[in-house]
């Protein structure tokens, strides 16, 4: 563990944050704008996601900084059918259905800031020894709670994606052959020691696979080996098998409507009055789907989700007011998951692939898991679609009045120059607080709209390790961690397709995928988002990789692993401006009271610029990136 951080290390991460501090973000941009002919992002290791470089226009635009550090922008000359701002899921959709709509001979361009394509869709690779591992840096899988529209579906097929085929893919049970099971890590900070333990809920609250039959044994097993206090062992256990019905003389109706203006923490504080131990193993289970944790997660939304507490209240099992859609399961919607090795990636992948398809080869889902992008062909000037890499859209705006003008003209900066071009129509595809910095002219109500969709903080880690023997030895797959740096630690889903072979031996090398919900308890959702957001993009890797090393030893020392010996290489999928804000009904009043909501003024169309975004849906899944995509096309389209 505290063995010197080595030249692996400097070059993941260590000096290029530091570097970047330094650079003024044109510098910063600069470096990432250089195309050598080995250009690979998804192979490149260390700070990842919001990467250096990625995000300092941005930034210098908000603090209002760039306009005087960068001279007059040169016009490229280029004039395009449509300019999309953001090559997520959402973009790449709308530059799809714009094709649809327009024929194929349609010139798109479409800008990203980053240095790959796919938004939060992203692609980790690896190479341990003669081992290829892929995993995901953001967007994980075809999942939803509500079910996928008709449209979301129906471009989900059209990429050749047979929803309901994915269990052939996975090897359910290879975790359990070897006797993993879900476990809980105890850290000695927040429960005075440090102890793993089984985990009394079988899905273990995170990408388990586990099967549920034996609870009452796990619920045995953990009340023996968990460093809580009796009291609380006694208070969970009566949640099983004492219900109590807090709210006597209330309708369910009344029930769910105190339920969602109170917290699950102020739930089991004050109303069910369990020991603080248990609030303390609770707080961070919900990271995974909000970002935060129990403090600013209504109580209705965390019976939806199924956590204790609430059998005895007798509730109606319809949805109540102001539920979260994340909270409301749906059976069709919960059958309709796929995981490619890579996540949604291969959605991203496959979309360009239609777009632009001398970029990869191949024409099959089959042939598109291990197919090597050829980045050089995205922006080529053969091609009627052409995407543009390291290019942070600055300024959108009509060339004339809104309401007559023909023209738009996008300005945008790369390596440390602005440009301009201009087109029929744009669609801005980004996320919404940066739309009232690049498009001034939209109206006051709409920008104060934009503004408010806040961006759930969120890092997805993946650590390369030579073989998870450690794991084997311990007997986990998947740990919930409450106390720790990262709360969630997973191996990689043993997904097998298109060639592409997952481990399958303890001594092979695997992908162990950890994530974090930088939140703040006790604050606001909205303002923890904020806070996390800081922290993240001040946190330099150094840290993470520090804490990380420090995790992984705690939690799978007794199991031999060595952070030093047994680390390939760390990607740190950084995700300040993480999933799409979803409305919350302890903060958004409108959400319990109905009427228009702030999504819905923001994505209003003006002129010839529509707007699009899983933040146009506050719902952060791939569909409403794609059902988004598809909205502004109509838009833009039917005029
Ligand atoms: C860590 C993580 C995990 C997720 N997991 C899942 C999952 O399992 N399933 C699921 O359905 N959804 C998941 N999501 C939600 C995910 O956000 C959506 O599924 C979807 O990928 C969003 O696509 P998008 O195009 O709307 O936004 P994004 O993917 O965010 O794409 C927008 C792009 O616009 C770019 N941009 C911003 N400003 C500018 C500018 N000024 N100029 C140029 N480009 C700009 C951004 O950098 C970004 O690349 C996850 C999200 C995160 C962060």
């Amino acid at each position: 563990m505290h063995r010197k951080i080595t030249r692996r290390d400097f070059i993941n991460g260590v000096a290029v944050t530091a570097g970047a501090a330094m650079m003024p973000w044109h510098l910063a941009e600069a470096a990432a704008a250089q195309t050598p002919s080995n250009y690979y992002p998804p192979a490149l290791t260390g700070m990842r996601g919001s990467h250096p470089g990625s995000f300092e226009t941005a930034h210098s635009l908000r603090d209002g900084t760039f306009w005087d550090s960068t001279g007059k922008p040169e016009d490229t000359g280029e004039v395009y059918d449509l300019i999309v701002v953001g090559g997520g899921i959402s973009g790449l959709s709308a530059a799809h259905y714009y094709r649809k709509a327009a024929g194929n001979s349609a010139r798109i361009l479409i800008l990203d800031n980053h240095d790959d394509f796919g938004g939060h869709a992203k692609r980790n690779e690896f190479r341990v020894g003669d081992a290829f591992r892929l995993c995901f840096g953001g967007t994980f899988s075809i999942e939803s709670p509500s079910p996928y529209s008709k449209v979301a579906k129906e471009l989900v097929q059209e990429l050749g994606i047979d929803v309901p085929s994915f269990p052939q893919y996975m090897d359910r049970k290879l975790y359990r052959s070897f006797g993993l099971r879900s476990k809980i890590f105890f850290d000695k900070e927040t429960f005075g020691v440090d102890r793993l333990v089984m985990n009394f809920s079988p899905r273990g609250g995170g990408e388990s696979e586990d099967a549920s039959p034996e609870t009452p044994q796990l619920m045995k097993q953990f009340m023996a080996e968990a460093p809580i206090a009796d009291q609380a062992k006694r208070d969970l256990k009566a949640f099983y098998e004492q219900p109590k019905d807090y709210y006597p003389g209330l309708t369910s109706d009344e029930k769910k409507a105190k339920l969602a203006r109170i917290s699950y923490a102020s739930f089991l504080k004050d109303v069910a009055s369990v020991h603080e131990d248990i609030v303390k193993l609770f707080q961070a289970m919900p990271h995974g789907l909000f970002g935060v944790g129990i403090d600013a997660v209504p109580a209705q939304d965390a019976w939806g989700l199924g956590l204790p507490g609430f059998t005895g209240l007798n509730l109606d099992p319809s949805p109540g007011k102001g539920m979260n859609r994340d909270a409301i399961r749906s059976e069709e919607a919960d059958k309709y998951f796929f995981h490619f090795p890579d996540g949604n990636a291969t959605i991203a992948r496959l979309l360009v692939r239609k777009l632009i398809p001398n970029v990869m080869p191949g024409n099959s889902l089959s042939d598109v898991i291990l197919a090597k992008a050829d980045y050089a062909k995205l922006d080529h000037p053969d091609s009627a679609v052409r995407i543009r890499l390291n290019s942070t859209a600055v300024r959108v705006k009509h060339l004339g009045d809104a309401t007559s003008a023909k023209e738009v003209e996008v300005a945008y900066a790369r390596g440390g120059k602005a440009y301009t071009c201009k087109a029929k129509n744009a669609i801005l595809a980004c996320w919404h607080v940066v739309i009232p910095y690049i498009c001034e002219e939209l109206p006051d109500k709409q920008k104060e709209a934009l503004s408010s969709a806040q961006k759930v903080p969120l890092l997805y880690t993946n650590i390369a390790i030579n073989n998870w023997k450690s794991f084997q030895k311990v007997g986990t797959n998947s740990i919930y961690a409450p106390g720790m740096y990262h709360t969630y630690v997973n191996l990689d889903l043993p997904v097998s397709i298109g060639g592409y072979e997952c481990a399958r031996k303890p001594g092979e090398p695997i992908v162990v995928h950890m994530s974090k919900a930088a939140c703040h308890p006790g604050l606001p959702a909205r303002q923890q988002h904020s806070y996390g957001r800081i922290e993240l993009f001040t946190t330099t890797f150094e840290t993470m990789e520090r804490n990380i090393r420090d995790q992984l030893a705690r939690t799978l020392g007794a199991g031999g692993f060595d952070p030093a010996r047994d680390i390939a290489a760390i990607t740190v999928n950084r995700w300040p401006h993480g999933y799409a804000y979803e409305y919350n009904s302890l903060y958004d009043s409108f959400w319990l009271e109905g009427g228009e909501t702030p999504c819905e003024v923001a994505r209003k169309p003006h002129g010839r610029i529509a707007i699009a975004n899983s933040d146009a849906g506050a719902y952060a899944y791939t569909d409403e990136a794609i059902n988004q995509g598809y909205r502004a096309v109509q838009e833009i389209t039917k005029s």
